[in-house]
């Protein structure tokens, strides 16, 4: 752990001569093994040796999701298969599945990147971690376990799934940080709950180590008071690695990008151009240095903006926001762009909305998207009357007019008849597409 905190608070300097050599080596190896890079950069006219600073890497070409998928299974892998030692896949909640790969020394940065979440949540050997992300392909569940085992946590890889189970597990074990993805978190609070339980009082939970999806800051709140512990928020994706490759600290101020690993930048997702910091845009990493799935320059999709200045807790890794949502989940409502976690917000301001709801996106005659948002109050509201469920309904309606200039359309609907997910929620319901 001395190392690591040497590293977290490393001058700008020498994190910047890292990234330059991690890129510098990175580029000449996808170069000479993936045939992929070979082929973009050649015709890019991009030459893998004439990197000279951090301002070179805007020169070179990108890669897309799209170009992992068209290399399935094993076109984009850098080492021969002899040298792997685990393969993990996408959720593929967008499509097809994309492959990573991982050597024996990718799966030990692995644990020690989401082991640095264990630090920031001031924890250490003494906690006790329950893991309910899933285990499998799934990069959250092994993800979280080489990160708990990494920082010498007791580890309960439970996985997700059977909540009755993991609330007695929450009770009778006394795990001190729980790590899944925050929905299934609110439905192990919400279950806890309905079965009489005070999950603040009768769980011994310390801190949340919740990624994989978007959440909003009040979702966050609801969280934290029902489970009487701290969330942190924690980001990755299979294609760079899978989670920790940025957690939110303790300050709760954004997730400090573990920069000895990645290298991140923030473009303008309709000109590819490079934004200055504080700029909200999609997120673009270089690994580097990953030996199994290297990527250059992967467009994740993932909207979010790297936030100025330094943070209060002094480690000197800058930091991405909270994640808004990625790209193909934006709604545009009669021209206007938004993200279901900004339509959760508001939601959450109503104490009587519970955290379940999805938002259904149809087209009307004149081709033009509407927007619905299916909410369940929390069971113990009394809306008896139809008066004051419509009323309900076009107050939520307005707030979400004067928060985000937004026309949507509000329905609340029966407690329990939103689907539970036990890994990420689905928000969505795309009812175009099912034309
Ligand atoms: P898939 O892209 O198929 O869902 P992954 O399981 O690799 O595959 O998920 C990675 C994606 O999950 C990210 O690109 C991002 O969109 C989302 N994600 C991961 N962590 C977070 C987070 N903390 N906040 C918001 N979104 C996240
Ligand atoms: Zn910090």
């Amino acid at each position: 752990m001395a190392a690591d905190a040497d590293i977290l608070h490393a001058s700008r300097e020498r994190i910047e001569q890292i990234q330059l050599e991690g890129i510098q080596k990175t580029v000449l190896d996808v170069y000479e093994h993936i045939p992929f890079y070979k082929k973009s950069f050649d015709e890019a006219g991009f030459d893998p040796r004439s990197v000279k600073s951090l301002d070179d890497v805007a020169r070179i070409p990108f890669v897309q999701k799209q170009d992992l998928r068209d290399a399935y299974p094993y076109g984009m892998l850098a080492v021969p298969l002899k040298d792997v030692r685990e393969i993990h896949m996408s959720s593929g909640t967008t499509g097809i599945a994309t492959v990573g790969a991982y050597t024996e020394h990718d799966l030990k940065i692995w644990g020690e990147c989401f082991s640095r979440a264990v630090d920031f949540a001031h924890g250490d050997e003494n906690d006790v971690m329950q893991i309910c992300y899933g285990y499998g392909l799934f990069t959250g569940g092994l993800g979280a376990h080489y990160g708990s085992i990494s920082a010498g946590c007791a580890t309960i890889p439970i996985s997700a799934g059977n909540t009755e189970r993991q609330i007695r597990i929450l009770r009778e074990m006394g795990p001190t940080i729980l790590a899944c993805t925050p929905s299934y978190a609110m439905h192990i609070a919400d279950t806890a709950i309905e079965m009489g339980l005070d999950p603040a009082r009768d769980f011994s939970l310390r801190a949340g180590i919740h990624g994989a999806e978007p959440f909003s800051d009040n979702f966050r709140r609801d969280l934290e008071r029902k489970l009487g512990y701290r969330v942190l928020d924690i980001y990755g994706l299979t294609e760079t690695m899978g989670p920790g490759v940025a957690i939110e600290c303790w300050e709760q101020q954004g997730l400090h990008i573990a920069e000895d690993h990645f290298y991140p930048e923030i473009i303008n997702p309709e000109t590819g151009e490079v934004l200055p910091d504080g700029e909200w845009g999609e997120l673009v990493i270089t690994t580097l240095d990953r030996e199994a799935s290297p990527v250059v320059r992967y467009r994740t999709r993932d909207i979010t903006r790297i936030i100025p200045g330094e943070c209060p807790c002094g480690r000197t890794h800058r930091r991405i926001d909270r994640i808004h949502g990625r790209t193909d989940d934006m709604l545009i409502i009669r021209g206007v762009n938004v993200f279901p976690s900004q339509i959760e917000d508001v939601m959450k301001t109503f104490p009587e909305m519970s955290s379940w709801y999805q938002i259904e996106v149809d087209t009307d005659h004149r081709s033009l998207d509407i927007v619905t948002l299916k909410a369940e109050p929390n069971p113990n509201v009394d809306l008896d009357s139809i008066a004051d469920i419509d009323r309900l309904q076009k107050r939520i309606s307005a707030a979400l007019k004067a928060a985000l200039s937004v026309g949507v359309k509000v329905k609340l609907v029966e407690p329990k008849s939103i689907p539970r997910s036990e890994g990420k929620a689905k928000r969505i319901v795309d009812l175009r597409k099912e034309l």
